[in-house]
């Protein structure tokens, strides 16, 4: 240990922290700074059956995630003195050092027992490893695994650049911004040591760049064995959400698992989210899915910089990360509490596997009436038939161009639903009051409708990885569900809080449950409660 050290241990941790990269940046040009600062941190772990912690604790956990952190470690990482992080080069060693010093500073328990933090590989390559252990006497045998690479690609070559090869990569995005984000979620989750069911594992991969080296090392050397891992959380390239959806990758390596995320989602960050079913080798989850374990990606999408010299720190949205942090840590604590491992989903080829055609409440039959009517004048308050299609209960009921209905089965036609939802809903048999030139008095005019009355008015598909779930695929316009607001490929979790295992018995709870009732849907990885009232 050398002198300068001693002195950081009286200092307050935001002064070591500065201290600590002024050091990291001067010594780069000579030497790699090997010296071990070793923080003991005030924890504890406590026996999990009688402390498990409430949702107020995941609230203080994602609360704790703060912007200003995140940009201090995105600054620091994508700094020109760490010249692009390139894997084995001083720079990334000088990453791995602030990476390492940091889990320290957390009181996180190094990941290879006496090897300290780091897995060396290659030759000065360095995945570092760090771990929470759990609190539940079964669940903590297992781990939740959360990954992200640290290194770039240095000054950029050919293979590795689109543009600017020569001059420094700094990767703000590319993975600062992920590793960021993952020191943060540490940090928070390193004041709640009560809290993880299972175990957290946390890997800072290296050597992503030159082909998921880190990563598949560790699936050919794990620290942990294979079949202990419940579940692989990956970050990589967090740091331009900017009011767009956040890209989830893996959703269907588990029967269940983008419902889970909703729900995690849900209860606190509430971030758009877009579920994206490619399955790809194109960063660290890869390795985990190719060995049979379930995985979910966080990923705000690529943009002109990627792997330029223009990745810079100043075009990070540091909210976006935020939120992402907050909803991995979520995902983290969630996944370490759930009763059941999730089981692997073979997701290679399936985009909506097991589709039941059959699937519908109501269909769209050939029109109940046959008639069109004013738009304009409908507006001002008056119903003026211009068209009767021939061979339709409108045309044989005799009805004409020209006639006002001014009634069906007593009820204004006029008011909300509206015309169309009350033909669409209304019994087999109506009576219409109608308005005709030259007639004085109204006339009564029995009409008989075609088909079925639609009661809810929509079609779906189910989906083989969410079981619990139906998909619609088509909404009747002008039907309740259409009125209500529902829309095509909402995802409907419950009626009235019931949950449904099957399309069979979905179809029972929404042809049974009495009208209103609420659905709880899902949008873009948002929950939201619709009321469907009936147009009766
Ligand atoms: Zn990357």
């Amino acid at each position: 240990m050398n002198p300068k050290s001693k002195q950081l241990q009286a200092l307050t941790s935001d002064q070591s922290n500065d201290v600590f990269r002024k050091r990291i940046a001067s010594q780069i040009k000579c030497l790699f700074l090997t010296s071990l600062i070793w923080f003991v941190g005030a924890s504890h772990f406590v026996k999990a059956e009688t402390n498990y912690p409430a949702a107020t604790t995941s609230k203080a956990v994602v609360k704790s995630i703060s912007v200003d952190e995140l940009k201090s470690h995105v600054e620091f990482l994508a700094s020109d003195s760490l010249e692009g992080r390139e894997a084995g080069s001083q720079g990334g060693q000088a990453a791995g050092t602030y990476i390492r010093g940091l889990l320290q500073k957390y009181g996180i328990k190094p990941g290879l027992a006496d090897e300290g933090y780091f897995q060396e590989f290659q030759g000065g390559f360095r995945n570092i490893i760090g771990i929470i252990p759990g609190n539940d006497p079964e669940l903590k045998k297992e781990y939740v695994v959360i990954g992200a690479h640290y290194d770039h690609v240095g000054y950029g070559k050919p293979s590795n650049s689109r543009g600017g090869v020569g001059q420094i990569h700094n990767g703000a995005d590319d993975n600062a911004s992920g590793t960021a984000a993952l020191l943060e979620v540490i940090q928070a989750l390193s004041q709640h040591k009560g809290v993880p069911g299972r175990s957290l594992m946390f890997v800072f991969w290296d050597a992503e760049e030159m082909g998921l080296l880190g990563s598949k090392h560790w699936m050919d050397h794990p620290s942990i064995p294979l079949d202990q891992v419940s579940i692989y959380l990956n970050l990589d390239m967090v740091g331009r959400l900017n009011e767009k959806p956040l890209n989830l990758f893996g959703s269907r390596s588990s029967k269940g698992l983008r419902s889970f995320a909703v729900k995690s989602n849900h209860r606190e960050t509430g971030v758009k989210i877009r579920f994206n079913n490619a399955v790809r080798p194109d960063s660290d989850h890869w390795p985990f899915y190719k060995r049979g374990i379930p995985f979910l990606m966080l990923h705000t999408g690529k943009h002109a910089d990627y792997h330029r010299p223009e990745d810079d720190a100043n075009k990070i949205d540091y909210a976006g990360i935020q939120k992402c942090a907050q909803l991995l840590a979520q995902l983290v604590l969630d996944f370490s509490l759930q009763k059941e491992k999730p089981k692997y989903r073979n997701a290679d080829r399936d985009i909506l596997d097991g589709i039941d055609q059959q699937a519908k409440v109501d269909s769209p039959d050939p029109p109940r009436l046959g008639v069109a009517w004013n738009a304009e004048k409908y507006k001002q308050g008056n119903l003026l038939v211009t068209q009767v299609l021939s061979n339709t209960p409108a045309d044989k009921a005799g009805l004409k161009v020209g006639d006002e209905i001014v009634k069906v089965d007593g009820r204004s036609p006029l008011t909300t639903p509206g015309f169309a939802a009350l033909i669409r809903s209304a019994p087999s048999k109506v009576t219409m009051q109608v308005k005709r030139k030259q007639e004085e008095k109204l006339l009564e005019i029995p009409v008989e409708l075609k088909g079925q009355p639609v009661r809810l008015g929509i079609e779906w598909k189910t989906d083989d990885s969410e079981p619990t779930v139906t998909v619609i695929s088509n909404i009747i316009k002008a039907s309740s569900a259409d009125l209500a607001g529902l829309q095509m490929n909402d995802r409907i979790y419950e009626i009235d809080g019931k949950t449904f295992g099957t399309s069979d018995e979905f179809r029972k709870l929404a042809t049974t449950m009495p009208l209103p009732f609420t659905v709880l849907v899902e949008r873009e990885g948002l929950l939201k409660e619709i009321t469907i009232q009936s147009t009766r």
